[in-house]
């Protein structure tokens, strides 16, 4: 789209730089530059239109002007032929005629043109010669009488202007009859000053007569109405012009001229009045433009004076438009601005109006409200925890700051104390989410009935963790009541919570941390507040002070944490086997599923290393599945080459509370088309004593799907085999703490024995680990034991090698009873 002039003056961009940028100036200048603009387009349309009509009506005075003039030369002419036919016709000059006296015809003729005013009088013969005159010199006029003469006969008087001696003269020339024609009487008078006075009294013309006596001379004034100063311009100006009508027929012996005599314009005309052999006689007809024009002037003038009155009067109004719209702007552009640096309580005052301006100040009044609402809003979503009403992470962390700021004045310290409930997820998953976030309720008024003292900030941090700020404590004291504090709202989660006829019990770690004794800042507090937190939770004795060697241990936890996953990720991880053969017949009925890591810098770890922190931390999980299905991938192998074993797989007390196990472990077989009688799970008794109820009833599950179940590591705990016997074990693995040596000691040896027996006594398979010699092998034979594991036997090998080693054992076996000696463990082996 082209930009319409309109346009492009009221866009901004465009304006000139000096106008500024406020709204106000720019109406002014709009509406001043439009109103000007006007006034001087028809300032100059009118002063126009005056030089037209002035020019015009100059033209037509200088018209009448001429016809004026030449009206008076004609009744000059009229009045002198009377007065020469008065004399031509007198009786007493008739008588001097005949009497033939010059004198006394000259004295008559003087008298008489005295009378009249004529300055030449002459009496001619009918041949034209001079017979009296009144003047002398009156011989160079003859050439013209007889022209005279011929005119006077055919329309009875003949007048003609010429040049004598300089000066512009009329002669009339009448013939004097006797009947018969017997002279001519000659009169003439001078056309001089008292004729263009005259003709500029009737008409404010200035006139000039120019004369030429012969062709060859120049044009000179005769006489004027000018002043004489302007003669020689006049003169030279007149000349080019007169030249031009010069020589032209009668009909258009007149031009117009335009003249600058004195710095004054004139518009003129010439009129040549006589011109015969070069001598010749012009009149001047000149009108002063400026007089012409000048009453017009004054209206203009007027003109201009109204312009300026109009463009006072529209400035002022102009202004105080600008202003009546303007001021209002800059109220709302404060107000915006107040709204922008976050004031949503100011009102917007003064602008009360009908117009539209008011109504934009009520909508913005309007938008005020509403965002200072939902600012109000934001500001309580942002700081408040919506679920307890406690303040949230971000309050709490400002208010630690604040805290840290006012006790670095007061010589004071500050200590948080965060609280983690243990197992909320647990209660998530089996209780749901609406009776979760009851419970964190529960947890929120409890926490704010045990602090503390007031003051004393308690907020919901996130999920299940919550946090007390105890700001302004005495440097001497501080940790000794943090501690007091932190075990008095421990205890308070010792009484189980009841909500809605549901009694839960619910416990939490608490670690505590202060400034400046654990950390520097608000967020280094808070993050040892959480360290100590986490070590709590791992230790289960009361809450945790912030120590850094726990740091560093914890810091260690996480690396090793990243680098397992990498592990997992990148195959560092090896399975190995370790053999479990019948007692009876020595032959390979299984085999254990042991955890090695290749470390790409550390070498070979063994489990060690590794499991107990990835049991910390609940990788142990992912670490189970992959063993998991390692083993269903090597157990299919195995089975496809003919050996048809069960092996046995270790769980920790992470996968047993992991409900989800079960179905984990099913989708894998499925995958990998593997039986569940398969495999042997391998429970310590202590993983099932962490949470009784839990592992319970994940075991029935992974019972009810068929796996082979083993309490692990026997004799090391404390539970009963009364205890046991409820759940759906099938196999008892005696520690090798009691097999290793059992052949030495009694005391071993003895527990051994009556610990198989009770086994046996509730139907469980008996497998001992550790057998390292040949007589333990015998003496566990001896008392019925079914399995052993061991070094003596094997050692845990990678998992492809385990086949071969199978392979070689059976053969060996086979060998051994050919020769009739019976097994003999012992030599084939290492
Ligand atoms: P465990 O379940 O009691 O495993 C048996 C441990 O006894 C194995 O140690 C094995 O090498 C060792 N052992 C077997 N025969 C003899 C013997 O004749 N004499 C002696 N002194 N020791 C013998 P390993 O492989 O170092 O494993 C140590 C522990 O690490 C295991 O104890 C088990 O608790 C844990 N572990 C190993 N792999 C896994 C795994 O995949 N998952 C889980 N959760 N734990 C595992
Ligand atoms: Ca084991
Ligand atoms: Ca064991």
């Amino acid at each position: 789209m082209t930009p319409t002039p309109l346009r492009t003056l009221l866009h901004p961009t465009q304006w000139p730089r000096w106008i500024g940028s406020s709204l106000g100036t720019r109406i002014v200048v709009l509406f001043l530059g439009l109103l000007l603009l006007v006034q001087a387009a028809s300032f100059f349309a009118i002063r126009a239109s005056i030089d037209r009509n002035a020019r015009a009506s100059i033209t037509e005075e200088l018209q009448v002007g001429e016809r004026v003039l030449t009206r008076v030369l004609d009744q000059n002419a009229q009045k002198l032929a009377e007065g020469a036919s008065l004399l031509a016709a007198d009786y007493g000059f008739r008588a001097a005629v005949s009497s033939n006296d010059a004198d006394t015809i000259a004295s008559v003729l003087a008298n008489h043109g005295e009378r009249i005013g004529a300055t030449v009088t002459a009496l001619l013969d009918t041949e034209f010669h001079l017979r009296a005159a009144a003047q002398p010199g009156l011989q160079e006029l003859l050439p013209v009488t007889q022209r005279l003469a011929a005119r006077a006969l055919a329309s009875k008087r003949a007048s003609e202007i010429v040049v004598l001696g300089q000066r512009p003269f009329q002669l009339v020339m009448v013939p004097m009859r006797a009947p018969v024609v017997v002279g001519w009487v000659l009169m003439g008078f001078p056309i001089d000053q008292r004729l263009v006075d005259d003709m500029h009294a009737l008409s404010s013309l200035q006139v000039s007569l120019q004369v030429r006596a012969d062709a060859s001379a120049k044009w000179s004034t005769a006489v004027s109405t000018l002043p004489l100063a302007t003669r020689d311009q006049l003169e030279k100006q007149a000349a080019l012009s007169l030249d031009r009508v010069n020589g032209r027929t009668e009909a258009a012996s007149s031009a117009a001229m335009t003249l600058s005599l004195l710095d004054n314009e004139y518009s003129g005309r010439t009129v040549m009045l006589a011109e015969h052999d070069g001598a010749a006689v012009s009149a001047l007809l000149l009108r002063s433009v400026d007089d012409a024009v000048a009453p017009y002037r004054q209206l203009q003038l007027g003109l201009a004076a109204l312009t300026l009155v109009s463009v006072l009067v529209f400035g002022i109004g102009s202004v105080l438009t600008a202003r009546h719209v303007t001021t209002p702007l800059r109220r709302l552009a404060t107000a915006a601005e107040r709204l922008g640096a976050g004031d949503y309580s100011t009102p917007l005052r003064g602008l009360d109006r009908s117009d539209e301006l008011g109504d934009v100040a009520r909508a913005f009044e309007r938008m005020r409200e509403n965002i200072g609402e939902q600012q109000d809003e934001i500001l309580k979503l942002a700081y408040w925890d919506p679920l307890t009403a406690l303040p949230n992470r971000l309050q709490f962390r400002n208010a630690v700051r604040d805290a840290i700021v006012a006790a670095g004045k007061a010589g004071r310290t500050v200590s948080v104390i965060m609280l983690d409930l243990d197992r909320f997820k647990h209660v998530n998953d089996v209780l749901g989410y609406r009776f979760g976030d009851l419970l964190l309720r529960g947890v929120a008024e409890r926490l704010t009935q045990q602090a503390v003292r007031g003051g004393d900030l308690v907020a919901r941090l996130g999920g299940d963790e919550f946090a007390v700020l105890l700001a302004g404590l005495d440097p001497a004291t501080d940790l000794a009541l943090t501690g007091t504090v932190a075990k008095r709202i421990q205890q308070a989660f010792d009484a189980a919570l009841t909500l809605e006829d549901q009694t839960v019990d619910i416990s939490a770690s608490l670690g505590l941390a202060n400034w400046p004794q654990h950390a520097d800042d608000a967020d280094v507090l808070l993050s040892r507040a959480e360290v100590a937190m986490y070590i709590a939770k791992r230790h289960h004795d009361g809450p945790m002070v912030y120590d850094p060697a726990l740091d560093a241990a914890s810091s260690q936890t996480l690396s090793l944490l990243s680098e397992l996953r990498h592990a997992v990720d990148h195959d560092e991880l090896r399975l190995y086997l370790q053999p479990k053969l019948a007692l009876n017949n020595a032959r390979v009925v299984g085999a254990e599923a042991l955890v090695r890591w290749q470390h790409p810098r550390r070498g070979l770890l063994p489990p060690m290393e590794f499991i107990p922190f990835a049991e910390q931390t609940g990788f142990i999980r992912v670490l189970t599945l992959w063993i998991f299905e390692q083993t269903a991938q090597m157990w299919k192998r195995l089975h496809d080459g003919g050996q048809t074993l069960t092996i046995s797989v270790n769980l920790s007390t992470r996968d047993l509370l992991d409900p989800e196990l079960p179905q984990k472990f099913d989708a894998l077989l499925v995958r990998h088309s593997v039986p569940a009688e398969a495999f042997c799970l391998e429970i310590t008794e202590s993983a099932i004593m962490d949470d009784p109820q839990r592992a319970q009833a994940t075991l029935d599950k992974l019972s009810a799907l068929g796996f082979r179940l083993s309490i692990d590591d026997f004799g090391t705990g404390y539970s009963s085999l009364a205890y046991l016997k409820r759940l759906p074990v099938d196999e008892l693995k005696i520690d090798k703490s009691f097999v290793i040596n059992m052949e030495k000691d009694l005391d071993d040896a003895r527990i051994v024995r009556s610990t198989i027996d009770l086994a046996h006594g509730l139907g469980l398979t008996v497998v001992a680990e550790g057998v390292e010699n040949a007589q333990v092998w015998e003496l566990l034979r001896e008392l019925a034991c079914d399995e052993a594991q061991g070094f003596h036997m094997g050692r845990p090998m990678p998992a492809a090698e385990f086949a071969r080693w199978s392979t070689g054992w059976s053969t060996r076996q086979a060998m051994t009873i050919s020769t009739g000696k019976g097994p003999d463990i012992p030599i084939t082996l290492h």
